[in-house]
């Protein structure tokens, strides 16, 4: 059977893999496994913004994938960007394989407030949530609640919920039982 990716771009605390995996596993009933850490591509780092090129480690996580994977999670503590944004929390393709996370503006100590683990644990589970479901095809959901929301700022983040909505929830488990099936 197809499997679940998940890969370290650059070092990623260890206490953050539990939180991510009983996150997909709960979502996606598929083999997850772990990757050894790839290492973040000169190429992204944008020198004059101090921030990485989303796309550019997105196309490192395509590179050498294994070849039974149907997702690639890539998760980095490293601030992400692409052109005409100032910051992403992840980015992912549509229906595609590849998605990448990023923890940097879910700790607190980003906004210069002690860290706090239970909060940085549900960041991290939504913000997961939010890209691999854009991998499963669905887009921005208008219920603000929905984990598939679109969330500009960190606020946004914390106001919605660690759950999909009942549609995004329901047209999920379809593209995955598609998946699981065989289909
Ligand atoms: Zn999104
Ligand atoms: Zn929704």
């Amino acid at each position: 059977m197809s499997a679940l990716y998940l890969v370290p771009v650059g070092s990623v605390p260890e206490n953050t893999w539990a939180w991510i995996e009983n996150a997909v596993s709960e979502w996606f009933p598929l083999p997850i496994r772990r990757l050894a850490p790839v290492a973040i591509p000169e190429r992204a780092y944008d020198a004059r913004r101090g921030q990485y090129q989303s796309v550019e480690i997105m196309k490192t996580l395509a590179q050498d994938t294994p070849g039974d994977a149907t997702r690639i999670l890539g998760v980095t503590d490293v601030d992400l960007a692409i052109p005409m944004l100032s910051f992403l929390f992840g980015q992912a393709q549509l229906n595609g394989r590849i998605a990448v996370v990023s923890l940097c503006r879910l700790h607190q100590e980003f906004y210069g407030l002690p860290a706090e683990d239970d909060l940085l644990r549900e960041r991290i589970v939504k913000e997961v949530l939010h890209e691999m479901g854009h991998t499963f095809g669905l887009v921005h959901c208008r219920d603000q609640k929905c984990v598939m929301s679109l969330a500009t700022h960190i606020g946004l983040v914390d106001s919605k919920s660690q759950q999909y909505c009942s549609p995004c929830g329901l047209q999920l488990a379809e593209q995955v039982a598609s998946l699981v099936g065989g289909v």
